[in-house]
């Protein structure tokens, strides 16, 4: 019984004050790769299928295979539906089998974030499941490759509104923008940490920091140190995907579509051990 909630794998990380990794796959090698490294490293997970990656997967076979791959695990794996849009999106999430949910209605003012969060957490709950919601704005797009994007401060998370949010909604765990992106950055990233630990000392839930990818080491542990305990990691892990394959292509050594793949996975498997170690994540007994 590896499969578990958002809620369970991070219980222990806002007191003990560390962070848990969430890689999002859209192909059964790198999730392969992500849960290998959770086994290897005896250590929990979040594996992440964000909605923006539905068109990439069959999702009532895939997230049903990663189920049951997952049930048969010995370390504790969340299965996280990524950036649900709607309620529609999310309902079909809960179907398939997701364990954790995350709601983004962080585009919308206060009052309909709040609202459509709240029916997802009721929905949720009928399933067992985890809800995370996002308050303040993380710009920026997981696929969008090209220029990079900078952080708009006007749409921080406000620490008030935190505190108001999550005792309005119920939510399980709360994304909050203090300065990271989505995708490459433009320049170099500045996390608000006065602004974190501000939030962090009018909410008790986990703190998710989206937009990981292209933050050094020592963002990542004052951002730890100040309240986040989710790290969302994927944009580093597809960039490098594509660079082992560029790599061993450029070669030009005869090779086979399975050995491709398996260069690109190895990959994908030593970045996320890297920050799996970084993230500072504990064994969850
Ligand atoms: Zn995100």
């Amino acid at each position: 019984m590896a499969l578990v909630t958002l809620k369970e794998v991070l219980k222990k990380a806002v007191p003990e004050k560390y962070a848990v990794g969430s890689f999002n796959a859209a192909d059964h090698s790198v999730a392969e790769a992500i849960l290998e490294v959770s086994e290897n490293l005896g250590l929990p997970v979040i594996l992440g299928v964000a909605e923006a990656h539905f068109r990439y997967v069959h999702l009532e076979s895939f997230v049903p295979f990663l189920r049951k791959r997952i049930e048969g695990l010995r370390t504790p794996v969340v299965l996280h539906l990524d950036h649900g849009l709607s309620l529609d999106s999310i309902r079909r999430g809960l179907d398939v089998g997701f364990s954790s949910v995350m709601i983004d209605a962080s585009s919308l003012p206060y009052e309909e974030n709040a609202s459509l969060t709240r029916q997802v957490v009721e929905l949720a709950q009928k399933y067992g499941a985890s809800v995370e919601a996002e308050l303040g704005h993380v710009a920026g797009g997981e696929g969008d490759l090209t220029d990079g994007t900078e952080p708009d401060p006007n749409v921080y998370t406000d620490p008030e509104q935190a505190s108001s949010f999550v005792e309005d909604t119920g939510v399980h765990a709360l994304a909050v923008a203090i300065g990271t992106v989505h995708g490459p950055y433009k320049g170099t990233p500045h996390l608000d940490l006065d602004l974190l630990a501000e939030i962090r000392s009018k909410v008790e839930i986990p703190l998710v920091l989206h937009g990981g990818s292209g933050l050094s080491k020592d963002d990542f542990q004052n951002a730890i140190a100040k309240g986040i305990n989710k790290i969302n990691f994927f944009t580093e892990c597809s960039l490098e995907a594509v660079q082992a394959a560029r790599a061993v292509l450029a070669t030009g050594t005869p090779m086979s579509y399975p050995d491709l793949i398996a260069t690109t996975k190895s990959r994908v498997r030593e970045v996320v051990a890297k920050q799996i170690q970084i993230f500072g994540t504990r064994p969850l007994k």
